[in-house]
């Protein structure tokens, strides 16, 4: 096998909520490890999304203040750093941050002076809820608007797919589109057929999950044909119970109809993984190849949130340190 712990790779679906070390969330709770744990690590099988959800609640309270986003986001970074990641697009609900008493743009500030302060590429998505109101989440909007350009690249539709549907939000993509300001949409994991759709007629570049997608050949069609890329993360759809082991994960039949995807972890901490080991897992268990996952990699450049000349920076960048780690 592969060392792709030194492989460069690219994250581009990675929640910073779910991704809070567990020491932190015990030091900062003064509470034992094991126990945050227990609260935080979702089982190898929850019932549904919304269970795997309610793992993200502990997270939640701790992530109030300047002080702590900063550090939260700054060990992200350095743990990012540390798998091998060269680019991560991170994503969190900024209006989940404002309990302690701080506007939503001191939140995204904090975070980003946390990520700022480790030596490695990152930018911020800004997720909206399923559930909040239109008002709540056209404010998301405006706030990556005013932070375009600043460390925000991008908008995301996040939340309970199954009981709120994609459909509903047609209206702050709309504004979205009217703001250029662009976007991802979490459809095709809980949902199926009509969130999917939903999501490519906004006009959605990029899906989070997008697995259900494997069910629809016509879907498939328009997904290969638009060259819309699916942000797939093996681990959390076996735990969210969208697919039921690794060996039935559609992402190898995703893969050889030719579209364009990415492999992430969604979460490193409530599901306890990280890029490597998805990446070893699907070595062992679905045959990809060091070769594929280079593919993914130069997939998930040109899918970035970034302009054309980021882009090909970052893609030299990426194939010089492929050169060197093979000589
Ligand atoms: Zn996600």
């Amino acid at each position: 096998m592969h060392d792709y712990k030194l492989m460069p790779k690219v994250e581009l679906h990675l929640h910073l909520d779910g991704s809070v070390r567990l020491e932190t969330v015990a030091e900062l709770l003064n509470r034992e490890i094991v126990d945050v744990e227990k609260d935080m690590v979702a089982s190898d099988k929850c019932l549904d999304l919304n269970d795997y959800l309610t793992k993200f609640a502990i997270a939640g309270k701790v992530m109030q203040t300047k002080e702590n986003l900063r550090r939260i986001a700054y060990e992200l970074a350095f743990d990012l750093k540390k798998d091998g990641v060269i680019y991560a697009e991170i994503r969190f609900a900024p209006l989940k941050h404002i309990l302690g008493g701080l506007n939503a743009s001191e939140v995204v500030e904090s975070v980003l002076e946390g990520l700022f302060q480790v030596d490695i590429k990152t930018n911020l998505i800004l997720c909206m809820m399923r559930g909040d109101n239109e008002k709540q989440n056209m404010e998301v909007i405006d706030l990556a608007c005013s932070f375009i350009g600043r460390g925000v690249v991008a908008i995301d539709l996040a939340g309970a797919e199954a009981i709120y549907k994609t459909y509903d939000y047609k209206n702050l993509f709309e504004y979205a589109k009217k703001l250029q300001v662009p976007f991802t949409i979490h459809a095709g994991e809980a949902d199926g057929e009509d969130s999917i759709k939903s999501a490519i007629a906004f006009g959605a570049k990029r899906l989070g999950h997008g697995v259900n997608a494997i069910f629809y050949p016509k879907l498939l069609e328009e997904i290969k044909e638009q060259d819309i890329l699916l942000e797939i993360c093996p681990t959390s759809n076996i735990q969210t119970n969208v697919v039921k082991t690794l060996s039935e994960h559609p992402v190898r039949a995703l893969y050889d109809t030719g579209i364009s995807i990415s492999i992430s972890t969604d979460n490193r901490t409530v599901s306890n993984i990280s890029l490597t080991e998805e990446y070893e897992q699907l070595e062992q268990i679905l045959a990809f190849n060091y070769d594929d996952f280079v593919k993914m990699n130069i997939a998930a450049i040109k899918h970035a949130f970034l302009n054309d000349k980021d882009k090909a920076l970052l893609l030299r960048e990426y194939e010089s340190l492929l050169n060197n780690i093979n000589n």
